[in-house]
């Protein structure tokens, strides 16, 4: 049997850290279309005020579920945040659940329907009577306003416990927990901050980044310390708690100078940044210029790069040249030279890197050519078979690679691969 809120609070302990529970509403969640994405927010926000998460659950515009959801919460954790089922129709079940599991009655506010009433109308429209579903509000609780949509939050505190109701959209149910509910759970978090800063490593695996700083960071535990693979990079999390953030900043700033020093030049973002906002930040610092010409990446490596505003400044040119005719006819490769190498070989990929060079007067050429599969691969030139070539005005080079996976994977890992080398070779 579920117990009452007042039974069940009186075994949690007043002292206990503060954790906090997300439960995010609507049975759009549950099918493939939609992702939660407000939990992921949600938890950020949280994090940063010092605050974790303990559990988070989606349920679906289904009373019962809600309700066994709540009640569990409610037994353990004293911050809840939902979001969702605020509208007005029928299904939208979220405010008459928490009336009743809270035991608090829904009360009529004529301020809101009002409010509703002229949102409609000043958009030429006329409100429906369903409307009036969104000006119930469980007695005794906060009305959080919405300048973005129809639904007001809902903020209920019952003794230590802040429930706080949000709308499903994530441009209402942001502002409205940054301007009304983070404000109630600063002073909550026992004034701790949390913050984190990511160091982002090319070119190493996850136990070779381990071995090489684990001595580092075993000697802490404020920050702590995780290595995780992201995508192509191995990722290195340090998460420091301390009074103020300028404090933490200060603990992770001692442990990331020795870390970052073991990494050397492996080690490309100091902050979490991607690799092509490392290269377009220093391609602008030191006023280089690039093109790019693609075959097996299909222009990826000219999207990254022109992905960030003011990529007009060092990226001048990109081409996908797929076919061989391509090849030659843009970029200038000698048909003979694809007939003798093939189109994927290292003079290829060189000739196209001179071509685009000199075609765009780019600082920088990079000339990309390999096989992506799932067909193409022979056995002396295999599925994921990669040559990446690089011209400037000294000379021409290449590197080959070899790489795993599937379409996808190769193409990827080869744009990942083509900017780290313009990296290290230019921009050190
Ligand atoms: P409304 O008044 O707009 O109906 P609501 O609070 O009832 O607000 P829902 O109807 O549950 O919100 O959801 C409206 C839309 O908000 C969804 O279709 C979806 O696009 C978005 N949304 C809802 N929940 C989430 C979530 N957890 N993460 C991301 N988006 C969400």
């Amino acid at each position: 049997m579920a117990l009452t809120l007042n039974e069940t609070r009186k075994t949690k302990p007043d002292s206990a850290p503060l954790h906090a529970e997300i439960i995010a509403i609507g049975s759009e969640l549950l099918t493939p279309n939609r992702t939660d994405t407000n939990s992921l927010w949600l938890t950020q926000q949280l994090n940063s005020l010092g605050i974790t998460l303990r559990q988070k659950t989606i349920v679906g515009d289904d009373e019962q579920c809600l309700e066994d959801t709540l009640r569990d919460a409610l037994k353990r954790t004293r911050v809840i945040l939902s979001t969702g089922g605020l509208g007005p129709t029928e299904d939208d079940i979220t405010r008459k659940v928490y009336a009743r599991v809270l035991r608090r009655p829904l009360v009529f506010h004529p301020e809101i329907l009002d409010r509703i009433r002229h949102l409609f109308e000043s958009r030429g429209m006329k409100m429906s009577p369903n409307n009036e579903r969104q000006a119930l509000v469980p007695q005794d609780a906060e009305i959080l306003p919405n300048p973005n949509g129809t639904a007001p939050g809902i903020l209920i505190r019952n003794q230590d416990q802040v429930i706080a109701i949000l709308p499903g959209p994530p441009r209402e149910m942001q502002p409205m927990f940054t301007n009304y509910v983070r404000p109630v759970l600063e002073p909550l978090s026992g004034g701790l901050r949390l913050r984190q800063r990511i160091l982002r490593v090319s070119g190493m695996g996850e136990s070779a980044v381990d071995n090489l700083i684990a001595p580092v960071y075993q000697r802490y535990t404020n920050p702590a310390t995780t290595i995780l693979f992201n995508k192509t990079d191995i990722e290195v999390h340090l998460t420091a708690t301390a009074p103020t953030e300028a404090e933490a900043d200060r603990l992770i700033d001692e442990v990331a100078v020795q870390v970052e020093e073991k990494l050397g030049e492996n080690l490309f973002a100091h902050q979490g940044e991607t690799l092509e906002q490392v290269v377009a930040l220093k391609l602008t610092v030191k006023g280089y210029t690039i093109a790019t010409a693609e075959s097996c990446t299909g222009g990826l490596i000219a999207a990254r790069l022109t992905d960030i505003p003011g990529s007009s400044k060092y990226f001048l040119q990109g081409a996908v040249t797929y076919s061989n005719e391509a090849k030659t006819q843009v970029l200038g490769v000698p048909a003979d030279l694809i007939a003798t190498h093939g189109a994927v070989s290292p003079e290829v990929a060189e000739s196209m890197a001179r071509g685009i060079k000199e075609r765009s007067g780019a600082t920088i050429g990079v000339g990309v050519t390999g096989i992506a599969g799932p067909d193409g691969g022979t056995t002396e030139k295999p599925v994921g078979l990669v040559y990446i070539g690089i011209a400037d005005d000294v000379g021409t080079t290449h590197r080959k690679l070899i790489l795993p996976g599937d379409r996808e994977r190769i193409r990827w890992l080869t744009s990942q691969a083509a900017l780290d080398l313009v990296r290290r070779r230019y921009l050190l």
